[in-house]
This record gives C-alpha cells, sequence and structure tokens, in this order.
C-alpha cells in the first residue's frame, strides 16, 4: 500500500519565484503547501520600481503581502514556518544522501520526499519546488554535494552556495520530483524570478498530468481565462473540441483507440471549455480583483487618490450617517430629540 501523501507540492518560498510556481500549480487542481519565513531578497528592496503593474512602484511589503494572498486564493495552503530539511521518504540519513540515480520514488502513488518545518508537523509530498534565493541548504542529501553547491571566491575568502545551474530552465533536476525556482540564474531581479517560477510551476503541472497517464504534448497547456464571446458556433460545441484533440493527437505516442486516449482527451477538453468565463462571471471577476487589491491598500491613499467626494459618492448614505453620529454624540442627540 502507498504510504499517504499529505500534499502533491510543497513550495518552499513565497517571493516571486515561489508564489508564481504555488499559482500556476494550485490553480491547475495541485494540492499545494507554500511554506515561508526565513531570509527573503524580496524584504530586502527598499521600494520595486520595475515590477509590471505599479505604475509608481512598490514597497516590498505590500507585495509580498498581495502574493501570499493570492497564493492562498489560487488553493495554497500558506504556512508561517521555516523548512529545515527535505528527505527522500522512506529513506534512512544515509539512503538519502545516495545518488540522483536512486531518486525514483519507493512507490508510484506515493510521497517521494518528507519536508519537516521548524514548527510544525512534517509533510510528505510527490513534488518540491525550492523558491528561496539565499538558501539551498536545506536541500543537501537529496543530491550530492558537488553536484548542488559550489565554491565562490569572495575577497579571497571563498564560500559554499547552491549552484545557480544545477536545475534546467524549467526547474528540474536530476532528483526525480524536485525543481529549483530559485536560486536561479533569473533570481536577480524579481520579475525574472517570478518568470522562472511560472515556467517551473507549469513544469510541475505538466509533470504531475504525465503521472496520471497524459503524454507531453497534451499535458504542456496554458492557463488562460478566455471570454465566453470569443467561442464563435463551431467551438462552442464539445464535439469539436473532440475533433481537435483526436486531429491534433492522432499520430501522437498514444494509441487513438485506447481507453488513456479517451480518458486523457476528456480531461483536456474539460480543461479547454473551463478556460471560458460569461460576460456576468468576468464582471465578478475584476470586481473581486479590485477588493482584493484595495484591502490591501492604505485607506488615506484612497482617500488621496479618489477625492472625498467620490469615496462618498461610492458609500452607503445610511452608513454614512451612522458613522457621523457615532463620531458625534450631539449629532444622536439632536436625532433623538427632534420631534
Ligand atoms: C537590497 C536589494 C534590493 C533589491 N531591489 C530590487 C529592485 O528594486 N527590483 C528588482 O527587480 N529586484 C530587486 N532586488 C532583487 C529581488 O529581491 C530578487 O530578484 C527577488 O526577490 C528574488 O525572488 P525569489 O522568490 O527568488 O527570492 P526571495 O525574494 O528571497 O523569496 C524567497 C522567500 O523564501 C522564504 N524562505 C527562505 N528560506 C526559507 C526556508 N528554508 N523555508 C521557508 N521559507 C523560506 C523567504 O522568507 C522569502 O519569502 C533587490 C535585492 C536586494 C537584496
Amino acid at each position: 500500500m502507498s504510504p499517504a501523501v499529505d500534499r502533491d507540492v510543497v513550495v518552499v518560498g513565497c517571493g516571486p519565484a515561489g508564489c508564481a510556481a504555488a499559482v500556476f500549480a494550485a490553480r491547475d487542481g495541485l494540492d499545494v503547501a507554500v511554506f515561508d519565513r526565513g531570509r527573503s531578497s524580496l524584504a530586502r528592496c527598499a521600494h520595486l520600481e520595475n515590477y509590471p503593474g505599479f505604475p509608481a512602484g512598490v514597497d516590498a511589503e505590500t507585495l509580498s503581502a498581495l502574493m501570499r494572498a493570492q497564493a492562498e486564493r489560487a488553493g495554497c495552503a500558506v504556512v508561517d514556518d521555516l523548512v529545515e530539511s527535505v528527505e527522500r521518504a522512506g529513506d534512512g540519513p544515509d539512503e538519502a544522501a545516495g545518488d540522483a540515480e536512486s531518486s525514483a520514488s519507493p512507490d508510484a502513488d506515493g510521497p517521494r520526499f518528507v519536508v519537516t518545518p521548524q514548527t510544525g508537523d512534517p509533510v510528505a509530498a510527490r513534488r518540491v519546488v525550492a523558491a528561496t534565493r539565499y538558501d539551498g541548504e536545506y536541500l543537501r542529501g537529496l543530491d550530492g554535494d558537488d553536484a548542488m553547491f559550489e565554491v565562490h571566491d569572495h575577497g579571497g575568502e571563498t564560500h559554499e552556495g547552491f549552484d545557480r545551474e544545477y536545475a534546467d530552465r524549467d526547474g528540474g533536476t536530476p532528483v526525480d520530483g524536485l525543481y529549483v525556482a530559485s536560486p536561479s540564474d533569473a533570481d536577480r531581479q524579481a520579475v525574472t524570478a517570478a518568470g522562472r517560477g511560472a515556467r517551473v510551476g507549469k513544469r510541475v503541472v505538466a509533470d504531475a498530468r504525465i503521472d496520471d497517464g497524459w503524454w507531453p504534448e497534451p499535458a504542456e497547456g496554458v492557463d488562460w481565462v478566455r471570454r465566453e464571446a470569443e467561442l464563435d458556433d463551431e467551438w462552442a460545441d464539445r464535439d469539436r473540441w473532440v475533433e481537435w484533440f483526436d486531429e491534433t493527437h492522432a499520430d501522437g505516442p498514444v494509441d487513438p483507440d485506447s481507453e488513456r486516449f479517451a480518458r486523457v482527451r476528456e480531461a483536456a477538453v474539460d480543461d479547454a471549455l473551463s478556460a471560458y468565463v460569461e460576460v456576468d462571471e468576468e464582471a465578478a471577476r475584476a470586481a473581486a480583483g479590485h477588493r482584493a487589491l484595495a484591502e490591501r491598500l492604505d485607506p488615506e491613499a484612497v482617500v488621496d487618490a479618489h477625492g472625498t467626494d467620490a469615496l462618498l459618492d461610492a458609500m452607503d448614505d445610511e452608513a454614512i450617517a451612522a458613522h457621523v453620529a457615532e463620531d458625534d454624540p450631539n449629532a444622536e442627540r439632536a436625532e433623538a430629540e427632534s420631534p
């Protein structure tokens, strides 16, 4: 029997790289926990003025809070704890230090890793994404030290650090199920770190699908939200998507008449159709997006940006009256005394 898996994916770090990886993985339905505590590059930024979407820049604290909220909204459990070690599931400390060739999961459906945080309980996970710019120490033992770490000479002193080229461009490593979003060669700017995290998240999704019987071509999807109005009559029909899948993958590695092909086709068509939203849903999502941003804004900045009149116009008159009465006991008395 497979040992229990607590999480499909554990992401270590919720900076730009980890947040992006976690959001892509969770949005595809994977059960993701993100651990986030400890030394942060983002926290050291005085003000980010080159991260897209923030015309006057954004302070690191606000960006960090927005990223954590986004991960939670995508369905991740964000855990405020420091990961101390990641070991292979079922391995003792000696076996855990073996070479990458022996890294195959002890069981195809079981966990590959045990993630041990500083204060909470250990978590068994199928996949781990490292996204900790300054730290790779907790990964030591999953592969040879020479493969994972390198020695730098800095001002005449030597330091050992995680090798930024250990993982490939999409975060894949020689250790099955281990991905590295950061440290990487993209970690020197926040936006490139986020881009790298997104690539890694997509790779995690594709690999999880492949574990589930998909083959690489359909597994590499896009995470888009599209307007239903873009669906013309032909494509509004599910059968047209089925036909398209059959045409696209007829010469692929899986027999089109097999049960596996039919199962993946159903899932791929469901996935494609679920990307479309109706006008009302689009408006609801826009409103939820504005609200989630507003929650993070300083109310005084909102008054300053919009002006008092615009905000009072947007407010409920009774709420304004009640607020005035609360602040001004005379107003309440006057109201009570009025005939
Ligand atoms: C002084 C300074 C100023 C900078 N200014 C800019 C700038 O203006 N613009 C720009 O684009 N870039 C700037 N950068 C670079 C930017 O900070 C990084 O490119 C970006 O933050 C990298 O993102 P990341 O997700 O890879 O790592 P990080 O931002 O470091 O995020 C890693 C996260 O992992 C968590 N963590 C670490 N170890 C563990 C662990 N063991 N367990 C659990 N969680 C863990 C940390 O708490 C952190 O939240 C600056 C960097 C510095 C140092």
